[in-house]
């Protein structure tokens, strides 16, 4: 399948920058980032990454009259029963800087740091065809955040098999490991 317009639903710059650089361009012509669209408020009522991913997926879709590919993602953190979970974007009020602070306070000086990030694609056309998958990252949290890249919980995300965080690494070593590229693959095979 390709698709000559694609459009990205999200307002998130860093998520875009993010699937500009794993969506080959044997899939997609022009990556579409309509920040504008973000207004159209879809309520995330899902209980899973995939419904949400698809309740954002239509709407972005039928508002753009374009195929839509929406993610909707998070990290679930061992220790805590798998929290912050689907609820990772507003788990505490204010910005990325409070909620890894909240993070770090809820771990505390625990030993089980396993965390892990998860990422579920849905892939709307205006036609009404509809393609889903999921990705997922393992790795731990970090006791205090380091790094000036990524965004999010990435400057305490410490990704197996890598002795730096999320926000550490080059966008390219984070484009190859995370839950995102392994949720890009998935749909790959899928499509
Ligand atoms: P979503 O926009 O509803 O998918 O919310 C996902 C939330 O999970 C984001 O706001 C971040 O807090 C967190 N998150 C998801 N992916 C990443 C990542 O790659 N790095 C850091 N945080 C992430």
């Amino acid at each position: 399948m390709f698709f000559e317009r694609l459009v990205l639903a999200t307002g998130n710059r860093g998520k875009y920058r993010e699937f500009a650089a794993l969506l080959p361009a044997s899939l997609v012509g022009e990556l579409v980032f309509a920040p504008e669209l973000s207004k159209i408020t879809v309520e995330e009522t899902g209980e899973t990454y995939a419904e949400n991913a698809l309740l954002k997926a239509r709407a972005w879709a039928s508002a753009s009259g374009l195929p839509s590919l929406a993610d909707d993602s998070g990290l679930e953190v061992a220790a805590l029963g798998g929290a912050p979970g689907v609820h990772s974007a507003r788990a505490v009020p204010g910005d990325d800087s409070a909620r890894n602070a909240w993070l770090l306070a809820q771990l505390g000086d625990r030993e089980d740091r396993r965390a892990r990030f998860v990422a579920a694609l849905a892939l709307v056309t205006p036609e009404g065809k509809e393609f889903v998958c999921e990705g997922e990252c393992p790795g731990r949290i970090a006791f205090s955040p380091s790094g000036a890249g990524g965004f999010g919980y990435d400057p305490l995300f410490l990704p197996d098999g890598v002795n730096a965080s999320f926000a550490d690494i080059p966008a390219e070593t984070k484009n190859a490991i995370s839950h995102r590229a392994a949720a890009v693959r998935a749909l790959l095979k899928i499509l």
